[in-house]
């Protein structure tokens, strides 16, 4: 097998941080993923790189999962059950469900990373999450190298969380995951940010799939920054879920702050409007900013290091709570 040693991270991950591994391989079977966990298990897992910020090198063997291949499990009249392995990109995937015409995750079109990472923080955009159309994942224990199926009901998903991040936080590598979607009378989401708008625009009135991936793709692109012009990791910060006492508190002072309620208790406040209020918005520090479209994404506007990101996301966090009484927590993992 093929290791690498003090090996750079830099096209690995998509703030373009020039971390280095101690060691690297890509695997490519879970043969092969087996045979190293039983001489190493000090490791770090790296899909795509998409949701992490490297503050230091990385001082272990770094496994990045490169399984590859898409199968249907299963099909009847109404549903179809696509086992993809951990490797696959994640948007590909989605462009490969919607030619078939398998719906179910069209929303979360463009979103970068792999297949396999996706019920870790239960990804999600435009409505939709991995919770609605996930079936089962498979996983290998880091410990025994034994495989392990997990239900949606083991996933323990919430708002960006999973069994993967808590519980079960660093015991296990996700190798496949199985979504179950629609053949047919598709439950589309069309009603959340501006797709209704964009199609609209370009006056669809029944739009297919392919229409809603469009739509999403092009509301996109003009947020986001494209991580290979301009490194990110998108949304930088969770937005944070606050009892209604906090939320009041912070209204008194300011009387406009958005919420969307959560539960009887609970409402969510957006973290973008947040630091925007904050004054974060489009502000640079060195290297290291925020994006001046976006205030929830943090960028490096070229040789930042992952200590001066996280300095400016802590004193992003510091802000808010002083100011609204309201803490904010990474999404991104840092590292
Ligand atoms: C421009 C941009 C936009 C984004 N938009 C969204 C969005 O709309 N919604 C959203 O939810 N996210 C979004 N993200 C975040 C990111 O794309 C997702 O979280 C994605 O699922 C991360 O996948 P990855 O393979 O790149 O993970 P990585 O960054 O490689 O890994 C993330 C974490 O998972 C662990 N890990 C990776 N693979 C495995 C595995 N197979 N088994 C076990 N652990 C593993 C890693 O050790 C790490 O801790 C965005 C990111 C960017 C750059």
């Amino acid at each position: 097998m093929n290791f690498e040693t003090n090996f750079s991270l830099k096209s690995y991950n998509t703030f373009g941080i020039d971390a280095k591994a101690k060691q690297f391989i890509a695997i490519h079977s879970k043969e092969e993923l087996a045979a190293i966990l039983q001489n190493h298990q000090d490791i770090f897992i790296l899909g795509g790189g998409s949701n992490m910020l490297l503050t230091q090198n990385v001082d272990k063997l770094v496994i990045h999962i490169d399984l590859k291949g898409i199968e249907i499990i299963d099909t009847n009249e109404d549903y179809v059950w696509v086992k993809a392995h951990a490797g696959e990109n994640w948007h590909n995937f989605v462009l490969y469900c919607i030619e078939k015409n398998y719906g179910g995750i069209e929303n979360l079109s463009l979103i970068p990373g792999n297949v396999g990472t996706t019920p870790i923080q239960n990804i999600g955009a435009y409505g939709v999450e991995i919770k609605d159309t996930f079936f089962c994942c498979e996983a290998m224990e880091i410990a025994s190298q034994k495989l392990v199926t997990f239900d949606k009901e083991s996933c323990a998903f919430g708002y960006r969380e999973s069994v993967f991040k808590n519980e079960l936080k660093n015991q296990f590598i996700i190798t496949s995951v199985t979504f179950k979607l629609t053949k047919k009378n598709h439950r589309l989401n069309t009603s959340y940010g501006a797709i209704e708008t964009e199609l609209t625009n370009k006056k669809i009135t029944s739009p297919t799939l392919k229409d809603i991936s469009n739509a999403v793709i092009t509301i996109r692109k003009s947020k986001l920054p494209d991580p290979k012009e301009l490194g990110n990791s998108g949304s930088f910060f969770k937005n944070p879920i606050v009892s209604k006492t906090i939320y009041e508190k912070a209204k008194t002072n300011y009387p406009e702050i958005p919420h969307y309620p959560v539960s009887e208790n609970e409402v969510k406040v957006p973290a973008g409007w947040l630091i925007e209020q904050a004054g974060f918005k489009g502000k640079r520090f060195g290297d290291a900013g925020i994006h001046k479209n976006q205030a929830l994404v943090l960028v490096n506007y070229g040789h930042a290091t992952g200590a001066e990101i996280l300095a400016v996301a802590k004193m992003i966090q510091e802000t808010v709570l002083e100011k609204f009484g309201i803490p904010i927590e990474a999404e991104v993992n840092i590292i």
